[in-house]
């Protein structure tokens, strides 16, 4: 029977338009192939959505969003709404649709794909195979922690404020989300804190200690944060799926990320407790390129795919588009972020045709 799925499609600004047409052509395909039924609705956020209602976040996008299976975002920002206050810049619409979703769990794959192993910065026996996912808690922590702010005191003195804080349940939410990734991968989980010194993070080890009997066939271990910083750029491959809290899991998702030295190819997902998640790449708005056809559309690309695995439960298409990924740049095919000699040079556009080709072949 078909599987019909009502997908929230937020191009954005700069060259979020581009690689957005790009990726819902590789699903009208991949739709076909796998008989479903993807019922597309575009929305504003961001500048275009300032320059359309005067604000990033118009209610009426988080509404289509919520009565929606899936939500795909490009990019947000540009120059032009550089020097708005800060409730009406571009990036406070990010930060809305996610509050506004509820999406407390990211997710960040790094994985070195061989046929660009020589933009990662690391050497190449250290990167090769690296597959790992960072789960980062994304609405708690020391970002959220209240009291925050900038006090002064009694000595006329200024003192900056914010506090690391989770609770069990909060702990809980993100700890089930990630044993059920690293059940999916490679039952390999490990957690990351600062136990050593912080209460919030003793409480955090404990909870995370205590789910793992529900997951007996999940390898479960645990690192303090400056180790794992240590231990990602010195032997990456001893990582499947990491857990850990907001700051942390800033960091080091970024870190990971950049093992695989190519930002135009990092996808993202954050998800809540029910549907919908949301699917972005990790790069920007790229306002620098935009508009020109030079854009690497394969994050968003890659995105879509993660919305079809952790989003909507659909593997084999997920699994389908990331082979088609690989199979156009074993074909050589390369926009200008990615380029390295004997290879070739195409557009957005091209990159895109050269998917649906591998995908109708
Ligand atoms: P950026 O990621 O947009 O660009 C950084 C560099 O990488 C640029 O040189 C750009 O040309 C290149 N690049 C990025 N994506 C690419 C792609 N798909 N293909 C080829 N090259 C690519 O980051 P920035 O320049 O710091 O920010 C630009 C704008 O994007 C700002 O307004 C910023 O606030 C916004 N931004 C949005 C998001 C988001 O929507 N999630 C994330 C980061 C930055």
């Amino acid at each position: 029977m078909t599987r019909q799925y009502s997908i929230t499609l937020l191009p954005g600004d700069g060259i979020g338009p581009e690689i957005l047409t790009v990726t819902v052509d590789v699903l009208k395909i991949i739709g076909q192939q796998f008989d479903i039924k993807f019922n597309f609705q575009e929305a504003l956020i961001g500048g275009s959505a300032i320059d359309a209602t005067g604000n990033p976040l118009p209610e009426e996008t988080l509404t289509v969003c919520r009565n929606s299976d899936a939500v795909l975002l490009a990019a947000i920002g540009g120059y032009k709404w550089d020097n708005l206050p800060r409730h009406q810049r571009p990036e406070t619409g990010l930060l809305g649709i996610r509050a506004g979703l509820n999406l407390f769990a990211n997710l960040r794959p790094a994985t070195i794909l061989p046929q660009l192993i020589d933009a990662s910065s690391l050497k190449k026996e250290v990167v090769e195979g690296v597959d790992i996912m960072v789960v980062r808690e994304l609405t708690g922590g020391v970002y959220f922690g209240q009291p925050k702010g900038v006090f002064a005191t009694e000595t006329g003195e200024k003192r900056g404020v914010n506090t690391m804080a989770y609770t069990e349940s909060e702990i809980d939410r993100i700890g089930k989300v990630a044993f059920e990734i690293a059940k999916k991968r490679g039952n390999k989980l490990c957690s990351v804190d600062k136990a050593n010194v912080l209460d919030v993070s003793q409480l955090w080890r404990d909870r995370i200690t205590s789910m793992a009997t529900e997951y007996p066939d999940v390898e479960l271990s645990h690192l303090y944060v400056d180790n794992a910083a240590m231990q990602l750029v010195r032997a990456p491959k001893q990582f499947d799926t990491i857990v850990t809290g907001n700051l942390f899991g800033d960091i080091l998702s970024d870190a990971a990320a950049m093992l695989t030295g190519s930002i135009g190819m990092l996808p993202s997902a954050s998800l809540g407790l029910e549907k919908p998640g949301l699917f972005e790449p990790v790069h920007g708005s790229a306002p620098d390129i935009a508009g020109q056809d030079k854009a690497n559309p394969l994050a968003q690309v890659l995105s879509a795919a993660m919305m079809l695995r952790y989003g909507l439960d659909e593997p084999e298409p997920a699994q389908k588009i990331e082979q088609a990924v690989l199979a156009v740049l074993d074909q050589g095919y390369r926009t200008g972020d990615i380029m390295s000699p004997g290879m070739t040079a195409v557009g957005c556009q091209s990159m895109g045709e050269a998917l649906l080709k591998v995908l109708e072949s």
